[in-house]
C-alpha cells in the first residue's frame, strides 16, 4: 500500500482515546511512508489525523465536496485538496486514490463510507484491503450484528471475514498487509434460489 484512506468522525466522540488513536494512526502512516487520503475536513477526528500526519512530515490528501469548502470546514494546510462537486464524487475519488481503507470511530458518515467500499469489493469493483480500527471496543456491537448478517444468509462468509478488525493501528496495518481478495459475487450467485 502507498496511500491509505481513513474514514473517521467529523466529531471527536466522547472519549479522549479516539483522539489519541487518530494521532497514533497518523504517526504510524508517516512512519510506514504511507500517505493519508481522507475527507479533507478540519473538524473532529478528521482534523486530528490530518494535523498529525502533516506535523510528522507526511502527506495528507483531502477530497471534499465544494459545498463543504464554502462552509469553511476544509483543511487549508493539506498537501493536496481535491474539490469535487458531490458526496458521490468524493467517495469515488477517495476510493480511486487509495490502496486500502480504514474506518476509525465515527458516525453514520464514516459507516456509509466503509460500507460503500466494502460493497464495491463484494462485486469486484476493487480488490483493496479494508479494516475497522476498533478503539476501546467502539465497533464490538457492529461486529456482532455483521456476524448475524452472515449467519442469516445475507452475506457470504468470505465477505464477512475479509474486513480486518483490530484495536491498535499496528495490528490493523499488518492484518491489512496480508490481505487476499476473496472471490467476488458472480451473477449466478446473486439471489439464486
Ligand atoms: P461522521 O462519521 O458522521 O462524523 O461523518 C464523517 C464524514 O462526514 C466525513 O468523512 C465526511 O464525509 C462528512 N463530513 C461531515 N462533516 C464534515 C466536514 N466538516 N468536513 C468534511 N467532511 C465532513
Amino acid at each position: 500500500m502507498r496511500r491509505v484512506c481513513v474514514f473517521c468522525g467529523s466529531s471527536f466522540g466522547a472519549r479522549p482515546a479516539y483522539t489519541e488513536a487518530a494521532r497514533a494512526l497518523g504517526r504510524l502512516l508517516v512512519d510506514r511512508e504511507l500517505e493519508l487520503v481522507y475527507g479533507g475536513g478540519n473538524v473532529g477526528l478528521m482534523g486530528v489525523i490530518a494535523d498529525e500526519v502533516l506535523a510528522a512530515g507526511g502527506r495528507a490528501i483531502g477530497v471534499i465536496p465544494d459545498s463543504m469548502v464554502t462552509r469553511e470546514v476544509a483543511h487549508t494546510g493539506l498537501t493536496e485538496l481535491h474539490v469535487v462537486d458531490s458526496m458521490h464524487a468524493r467517495k469515488a475519488l477517495m476510493a480511486e486514490l487509495s490502496d486500502g481503507f480504514i474506518a476509525m470511530p465515527g458516525g453514520i458518515g464514516t459507516l456509509d463510507e466503509l460500507f460503500e467500499v466494502w460493497t464495491w469489493s463484494q462485486i469486484g469493483i476493487h480488490a483493496k484491503p479494508l479494516g475497522f480500527l476498533d478503539v476501546e471496543g467502539y465497533y464490538t456491537h457492529l461486529q456482532v450484528f455483521l456476524d448475524h448478517v452472515a449467519a442469516e444468509g445475507f452475506m457470504r462468509a468470505r465477505h464477512r471475514t475479509m474486513v480486518a478488525v483490530e484495536a491498535d493501528p499496528v495490528g490493523l496495518l499488518s492484518a491489512m498487509g496480508g490481505f487476499e481478495a476473496p472471490e467476488t459475487i458472480w451473477d449466478h450467485e446473486v439471489g439464486k434460489r
